[in-house]
């Protein structure tokens, strides 16, 4: 059984109507509907708002792997919680950043660049997959299109990823690495773009898809529970 926490900020959707009418449940909510028909997924969802920003030890300790997005908030998340989260994905956890959790404090620890990026609303996507034999790839043999994203573009200050999965093409233009993967300590990372909050992009079959091919691949494989530290090595 894959434990899946899904961590959203619920900012956007409590304060503008352009969101709540998109997601009435929460981004959360809708994320919750879509992966609980998974026989092999275990699903609870925890917000900013929640003891402990819902980032404990004791939550994170019961999550295979981590969803977050976030928009409003990145600021206060504090350092304490977005180390944790780094730790725990050193230690296994995977971690799947959403659209604009590209600047989440921990993806920011874990990757150590400005994360930095070009963006402009209410532009059309086409999702190409460029590495269709990767586990994340599974299933998805056309390109997907997006009437409504915000596009991403290019020059998105990240290190270089270990794969690139999937390639936006937007109509203005613009092209951005929108699938990639990265691996840091035991813990495996997927980067996915789509997502912008006043759009229903969260509703496309494809995208959610994609989304739940990412748990699978991000789940742990020998979850170790400690730091491994640096050791001599005796002779027998
Ligand atoms: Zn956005």
């Amino acid at each position: 059984m894959i434990r899946v926490t899904i961590w959203n900020e619920y900012v956007g959707e409590l304060k503008y109507e352009e969101i709540s009418k998109v997601y009435p449940k929460g981004i959360h909510g809708c994320f919750e509907d879509f992966l609980s028909v998974n026989e092999d997924m275990e699903i609870k969802s925890v917000t900013l708002s929640m003891k402990d920003q819902g980032l404990s030890d004791e939550i994170l300790d019961d999550t295979d792997v981590l969803l977050w997005w976030g928009h409003h908030a990145h600021d206060e998340v504090t350092e304490d919680n977005a180390e944790r989260v780094k730790n725990h994905v050193l230690n296994g956890m995977g971690f799947i950043p959403l659209h604009s959790a590209h600047y989440c404090k921990p993806l920011k620890k874990l990757l150590g660049t400005s994360m930095n990026l070009r963006w402009k609303h209410g532009e059309s996507e086409k999702l190409i997959c460029i590495n269709p034999s990767h586990p994340i790839a599974e299933g998805i043999t056309e390109p997907v299109f997006l009437e409504k994203e915000e596009m991403y573009g290019e020059y998105f200050d990240i290190p270089k990823p270990d794969d690139i999965v999937f390639l936006g093409w937007f109509t203005n233009q613009e092209v951005f690495r929108s699938g990639c993967t990265f691996l840091r300590g035991w813990g495996k990372i997927f980067y996915f773009q789509p997502g912008h909050e006043e759009y229903p992009v969260y509703y496309n079959p494809q995208i959610q898809k994609i989304i739940t091919n990412a748990i699978r691949w991000a789940a742990p494989v020998n979850r170790r529970k400690t730091n491994y530290e640096c050791v001599e090595v005796k002779d027998n």
